[in-house]
C-alpha cells in the first residue's frame, strides 16, 4: 500500500501554482511514489513536461487535467465545478485533448476554458474522473456515474481547513450512497509546506491557498484524515495505486509522422529540380557544383530528408508564383548547395566558402532544420497554403519562464514595492547574484529580515511559469488532427486569442512531428514594398535585387558613416559602430560584420583583434605562413566561424567533415569536460601540420576559447547578403526605401529616427519630408517628387481611421470635410488640424470642429422636433423648435483669427512629435546666403578632440527646410564661443558654414543671434 498524488498542480496553472513539474516529479520520485498525476486548471500544458521528466526520475506520469464543469456551455455565465480527469490509455489521451480543445475553443471559453456534461457523455471512454476539491463537482456524482461508471472516484482532502473536516465526512456519506470508491488526495500547489509564504507572494491579490497544499508523503496524508476511521484512510490510500496502476499511457516516441511529398520518388524530384537549377544558374558544366552536388544527394538520401526538402520547396515555389518574397534564408542550410539550386536558399555555399556538414552528415542523424524567412505581411497567406496542401497546420506555444530581472521585479511587486523603487532596484540588481553580495537596502526595506526574505523571495520566483505565448516562427504540419499528441489551447496575445498546440516545440517534434519555421520577417516587406515604388527605367526593368554581385562602392560608403537606418541587422549602435570600423568593402567582409558584431565577440576581444589585424596593426602569428593562416586567410588571421574550425580540424587531423562537425558540436555545448575529452582525442592523433605537442595544445587551448563565440558562417553570409539588399536598396532608390522603411510596422518614435537620418542623407538643400497634407497624403507615407509625403497614419491618435477627403485644403475644405465624415471621432478632426493637414489657421480650425459638432448635433435635434411636432400638427411646438433652430450660433469667423506660427509649432510637435511649419519666419532672414543659414538650436554639447586638444562644439539644430543638422564648430573665435556657450534650446542663430562633411553634418566658422522682425 502506497500513496500517490493524483491531484497536484505546477506552474502551468499560472499564479495558482507554485512548482515546476520537474520539481513536482523529482519531489514525488524522491518521496518513494510509484508514480504522479499533473491536474493543471484547464490545461494540459505542462504534460510535454512530464513526459519529458518522467524516465529521468523513474516514476510513472499520469496525464491530467482539472476542468471546469458548468451545467451548458452555450450559457455564458460564470458558474462552475471543478472536475478531475485523468487519462487510462491511448483513447482516453486523445479524448482528453479533444475535451481540452472545445474547452477553449471559442464558442466554449468564457474566462475560463469549460465543459459540460454533454461533452464527457462524447468523450468519456478511457477516462477515470473524479470530484475534485472543495469547488468541485460532488453535486453531480449520479450524472457522472452514469457516464463514467467505474471510472469514477470520489476525491477526501487532506488540508486542515475546517470547512474540509466536514465537507469529507460529507463527500464520504455520498461516495457510500451512490457506491462510488474514493481516494485521498493533496491538492498540491507547491513542493513543501515551507513554500506556502512564497506562494502567497506569488499569488499577489489572487485566489490564496492556505498554508497546507504541499506534496505529502503518505503519513502525512495518514496524520492529515486521522479524524477519520483508521480503514477509511487504508482505503483512500490504497485506492491512489488502484488509480494509478488504471492509469497506463505514455506517448510514442521517434516515430515519423511528417506528412509525405506527393512525389512517387522524392529522390528523382529533388535530383531533376537540383539539375533544374544548376541549368538556370549557368552552373551545370561547373565540376565543383557537380561533385558537390553528387555528395550531398548520397548524405541527403542517407539521412532522408528529400521528402522534407520537396516539401520547403513547394511553399517557396508556391510563394514564387503568388508573388510572395522568399528569404536567402538562414542557418545551416544555407551550406547546402542542392537547397541553393533547388531554391530553398538564395547564396552560392561554394562561391561563399560554406560547409555542407554544418547542415547534414552521416555521423549524427538529426531532424532537417530549415528556417524560411517570408514578409511578414504574407506569413498568414503561407501558413494557409501549407493547410490546404497537407489538412492541418497549428502555430505553437511558447512558455516564459522568469528569468533573474523578472524574478526580482515579481518580489518587488509581491512586497508592494513601489513603481519608481522597483525600477532603481531592477537597475541596482541585474542579477540575483548582484542583489545576494548586498547585505541592506535601509530606504526600501527598513525591518531587518525584511530584505533577506525579499531575496529569498526572488530566488523563489526565478524559472517559475510566467506566461505563455506564442512562438513566433513555429509551425507544426500534419496530416491529421493533432488529438493523438496534445491539445489546441487558448492563449491570450496581444493581438487577442491564439490557439496554440499546447507543448513546446521540442517535444512534438520528439512525438515525430514535423515543425517548420516560418518566420515573418519585416525586412522582406520592406525589400517588397521599395521594390514596388521603383519606377522602371529605359531599359523597362527594376533592380535584380537577388542577383547583386555585392561590390557596389556607393553602398559600403553608406554603410561605413553609419547610415544603416533599416539595414537589415545593422542598425543597432554596436554593430553600426563596428561596421564603420571595420570599414566592409565586400560580402565576405560584411559577413564577418555580422559575426564580429555579437556580443559574445565583443566582450572576448575578438572583434577588436580583427580590425586591428585588417588595418595591419597585428600580423599573424608565426614566423612563416601556416596551415592554419592559410585558413584563415579571409579573416585576416583570426578565428571568427565555426566552419573555420571545422577546417582546420579536417585539414590537421585528416577528420571527415562529418567528424569536423562532430567535434565543433561538442565544443559549442561549452561543456569543460566535453571539451576535455575533445582535446585528448585529438593529442592522440598524428597531425599532419608537424606541430610538437606544445603547438597542439596552444591551438586547441585557443579553439576552446574561441568557442565562446565563434559563429555560423553560413548564418551569417546570408545575413550579410539581405544587408546589402537593404543597403543597396537604400544607396540608390532613398526615397522609394525610406517611404516602404515608413511604412513598415513601427511606431512614431522609431519614425522619427529614420526621418532624421534622411534628412540628413537627402535634406542638403531641400525639404525631405512634406507636412501631412489632406489632399495630397495618403494613408500611408508616399513619395512626392523629392520628397516624403507624409501619411495620416504617422499623426498621432489618427491611426487608421476611415475619412472621405475634401476637395481642397483651405477652410471650405475643412467645411466640406466635416458635412461629409459626420461620425467621425471629434479627436481625429482636431489631430489633423493640429497635424496642418488643413490650410488653415490651426486655432480656428479646432474652434470650428468644436462649433460643428454642438451645432450639427443642436440641428439634427432641432430638426427631428419640427419634423414630429409638423406630424402632430402642434404648431406651436413648431414655432417654439424652429425659433431654436435659428438660435443656434453660426460658425467661427475665419478672418479674426491669427494664431503665431509658435504655437502652430506646438500643436504641430503634439501630434507629430516634430514639426514642418517653419521656425524663421518671424526672424529677419536679410544676411542669409548659400553661406549663412538660419538654424533653431536643440541640442549643444562640448568637448576637447582626442588629437590636439581643442575646443569643438557640437550643435543640432533645425535648418530652415526643417531638417535635422549636426554643427561642427572647431576651435571657435572668442565671438563664436560667447555665443555658443550661452546657447538654449530654441535659439534662433545665424550661422555661417565651411563645408559638408559626407555624413551630413557641417563644419561651422561663426554664430550669431538672430534678430526678430520688427
Ligand atoms: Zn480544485
Ligand atoms: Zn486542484
Amino acid at each position: 500500500m502506497s500513496f500517490v498524488s493524483l491531484h497536484c498542480h505546477s506552474d502551468h496553472s499560472l499564479r495558482d501554482g507554485f512548482q515546476s513539474v520537474e520539481q513536482m516529479l523529482s519531489y514525488a520520485s524522491a518521496l518513494g511514489q510509484t508514480a504522479i498525476a499533473l491536474t493543471d486548471h484547464g490545461t494540459m500544458s505542462g504534460c510535454g513536461e512530464g513526459f519529458r521528466y518522467a524516465d529521468k526520475y523513474g516514476i510513472k506520469f499520469i496525464v491530467g487535467c482539472e476542468h471546469y464543469l458548468v451545467p451548458d456551455v452555450t450559457i455564458k455565465d460564470k458558474f462552475n465545478q471543478h472536475i478531475i480527469l485523468l487519462a487510462m490509455d491511448k483513447t482516453g489521451y486523445r479524448n482528453l485533448n479533444i475535451l481540452t480543445t472545445m474547452a477553449h475553443s471559442e464558442n466554449n471559453f468564457y474566462f475560463k476554458p469549460r465543459i459540460d456534461l454533454s461533452m464527457l457523455d462524447k468523450y468519456n471512454e478511457g477516462i477515470i474522473c473524479s470530484t475534485a476539491c472543495i469547488a468541485g463537482c460532488q453535486s453531480k456524482i449520479p450524472e457522472l456515474k452514469a457516464i463514467f461508471g467505474d471510472r469514477l472516484y470520489v476525491e477526501i482532502h487532506t488540508n486542515t481547513m475546517p470547512e474540509q473536516h466536514k465537507a469529507n465526512v460529507e463527500w464520504l456519506k455520498l461516495a457510500e450512497k451512490y457506491d462510488v470508491p474514493f481516494y485521498a488526495a493533496t491538492d498540491s500547489h507547491y513542493t513543501v509546506r515551507q513554500q506556502a509564504t512564497y506562494q502567497e507572494m506569488w499569488q499577489v491579490g489572487d485566489y490564496q491557498n492556505p498554508p497546507d497544499f504541499y506534496m505529502y508523503d503518505e503519513d502525512e496524508v495518514r496524520k492529515a484524515l486521522s479524524y477519520l476511521p483508521h480503514d477509511v484512510i487504508d482505503l483512500s490510500i490504497s485506492n491512489t495505486q488502484v488509480v494509478a496502476d488504471r492509469c497506463d499511457f505514455k506517448p510514442e516516441l521517434g516515430n515519423n509522422h511528417y506528412p509525405k511529398s506527393p512525389y512517387s520518388s522524392p529522390k528523382d524530384e529533388v535530383r531533376m529540380r537540383v539539375w533544374k537549377g544548376m541549368k538556370e544558374k549557368g552552373l551545370d558544366k561547373d565540376a565543383t557544383h557537380i561533385n558537390q552536388v553528387k555528395h550531398e544527394l548520397g548524405v541527403l538520401e542517407k539521412v532522408d530528408y528529400f521528402d522534407y526538402l520537396l516539401i520547403i520547396s513547394d511553399m517557396y515555389n508556391h510563394c514564387r508564383s503568388n508573388g510572395i518574397r522568399t528569404g536567402v534564408g538562414r542557418g545551416s542550410v544555407v551550406g547546402c548547395d542542392v537547397a541553393y539550386l533547388m531554391g530553398i536558399t538564395g547564396i552560392d555555399p561554394i562561391e561563399n566558402d560554406l560547409i555542407f556538414e554544418r547542415f547534414a552528415h552521416t555521423e549524427r542523424v538529426t531532424p532537417a532544420d530549415v528556417d524560411c524567412d517570408v514578409p511578414r505581411s504574407k506569413r498568414q497567406d503561407v501558413i494557409q497554403y501549407l493547410k490546404d496542401t497537407y489538412g492541418h497546420v497549428y502555430q505553437v506555444a511558447t512558455f516564459n519562464k522568469m528569468a533573474e530581472k523578472a524574478a526580482i521585479r515579481r518580489a518587488c511587486e509581491a512586497f508592494n514595492v513601489s513603481p519608481k523603487h522597483t525600477n532603481a532596484i531592477s537597475n541596482l540588481f541585474p542579477s540575483i547574484e548582484e542583489l545576494d553580495k548586498c547585505d541592506d537596502l535601509p530606504l526600501i526595506f527598513t525591518l531587518p529580515d525584511e530584505f533577506d526574505f525579499f531575496k529569498k523571495t526572488a530566488h523563489q520566483f526565478l524559472g517559475k511559469l510566467q506566461n505563455y505565448g506564442t512562438h513566433a516562427s513555429a509551425v507544426v504540419v500534419m496530416t491529421t488532427d493533432p488529438y493523438d499528441f496534445c491539445a489546441v489551447e487558448r492563449f491570450s496575445g496581444t493581438n487577442g486569442a491564439q490557439y496554440n498546440l499546447n507543448y513546446d516545440f521540442h517535444d512534438l517534434e520528439s512525438m515525430g512531428l514535423l515543425k517548420l519555421d516560418i518566420l515573418g520577417l519585416e525586412t522582406l516587406d520592406i525589400i517588397e514594398n521599395t521594390m514596388s515604388l521603383i519606377k522602371k527605367d529605359v531599359t523597362n526593368t527594376v533592380p535584380d535585387i537577388d542577383n547583386l554581385n555585392g561590390d557596389d562602392k556607393s553602398v559600403y560608403r553608406l554603410l561605413w558613416q553609419g547610415k544603416t537606418a533599416g539595414v537589415f541587422q545593422l542598425e543597432g549602435n554596436t554593430v553600426k559602430d563596428v561596421c564603420s570600423k571595420v570599414e566592409p568593402k565586400n560580402l565576405g567582409e560584411l559577413t564577418a560584420v555580422v559575426a564580429l558584431g555579437r556580443p559574445g565577440s565583443m566582450d572576448a576581444g575578438a572583434t577588436d583583434e580583427y580590425i586591428a589585424r585588417k588595418r595591419g596593426l597585428i600580423h599573424p602569428d608565426g614566423e612563416t605562413v601556416s596551415h592554419r593562416d592559410v585558413i584563415l586567410s579571409d579573416t585576416f588571421g583570426c578565428m571568427i566561424y565555426q566552419e573555420q574550425v571545422m577546417k582546420i580540424v579536417q585539414d590537421c587531423w585528416g577528420l571527415t567533415l562529418g567528424e569536423a562537425d562532430m567535434v565543433r558540436r561538442a565544443i559549442g555545448r561549452k561543456d569543460k569536460e566535453v571539451m576535455q575529452k575533445v582535446i585528448d582525442d585529438l593529442s592522440k592523433r598524428r597531425n599532419s601540420w608537424n606541430m610538437t605537442n606544445a603547438g597542439v595544445h596552444a591551438l586547441l587551448e585557443h579553439i576552446s576559447f574561441a568557442s565562446g563565440y565563434l559563429f555560423n558562417k553560413s548564418h551569417s553570409a546570408a545575413y550579410a547578403y539581405t544587408a546589402y539588399q537593404t543597403a543597396y536598396l537604400k544607396a540608390h532608390y532613398p526615397y522609394e526605401f525610406y517611404t516602404a522603411l515608413l511604412n513598415s510596422n513601427i511606431d512614431q518614435e522609431k519614425a522619427m529616427d529614420y526621418i532624421k537620418e534622411a534628412q540628413e542623407v537627402l535634406g542638403q538643400d531641400k525639404e525631405v519630408v512634406k507636412p501631412v497634407s489632406i489632399t495630397d497624403s495618403k494613408s500611408e507615407w508616399t513619395m512626392d517628387g523629392n520628397s516624403l509625403r507624409m501619411g495620416f497614419t504617422y499623426i498621432k491618435g489618427v491611426g487608421n481611421a476611415k475619412f472621405s477627403k475634401p476637395t481642397r485644403d483651405d477652410e471650405m475644405g475643412l467645411e466640406e470635410f466635416m458635412n461629409k465624415n459626420i461620425n467621425l471621432n471629434k479627436q481625429v478632426c482636431a489631430n489633423l488640424v493640429k497635424a496642418g493637414a488643413f490650410a488653415v489657421d490651426p486655432q480656428w480650425g479646432l474652434d470650428y470642429i468644436d462649433w460643428f459638432k454642438t451645432a450639427h448635433k443642436r440641428e439634427t435635434e432641432c430638426k427631428e422636433r419640427i419634423q414630429h411636432y409638423k406630424g402632430v400638427g402642434n404648431d406651436k411646438q413648431v414655432q417654439s423648435w424652429e425659433r431654436k433652430l435659428q438660435e443656434i450660433p453660426s460658425a467661427p469667423e475665419f478672418s479674426s483669427y491669427s494664431t503665431s506660427s509658435s504655437t502652430a509649432r506646438q500643436m504641430q510637435m503634439e501630434v507629430l512629435g516634430m514639426s514642418t511649419i517653419p521656425f524663421w519666419l518671424e526672424y529677419d532672414r536679410s544676411l542669409c546666403n548659400n553661406k549663412i543659414g538660419i538654424f533653431s538650436v536643440t541640442k549643444i554639447s562640448k568637448f576637447k578632440t582626442k588629437k590636439d586638444n581643442k575646443d569643438m562644439y557640437k550643435l543640432f539644430g533645425m535648418d530652415e527646410f526643417n531638417n535635422m543638422r549636426e554643427l561642427l564648430f572647431y576651435s571657435p573665435s572668442r565671438q563664436a564661443e560667447e555665443v555658443l556657450q550661452n546657447l538654449k534650446q530654441g535659439d534662433v542663430v545665424l550661422i555661417q558654414t565651411r563645408r559638408w562633411n559626407n555624413d551630413g553634418s557641417l563644419w561651422c566658422n561663426d554664430i550669431v543671434m538672430a534678430k526678430k522682425v520688427a
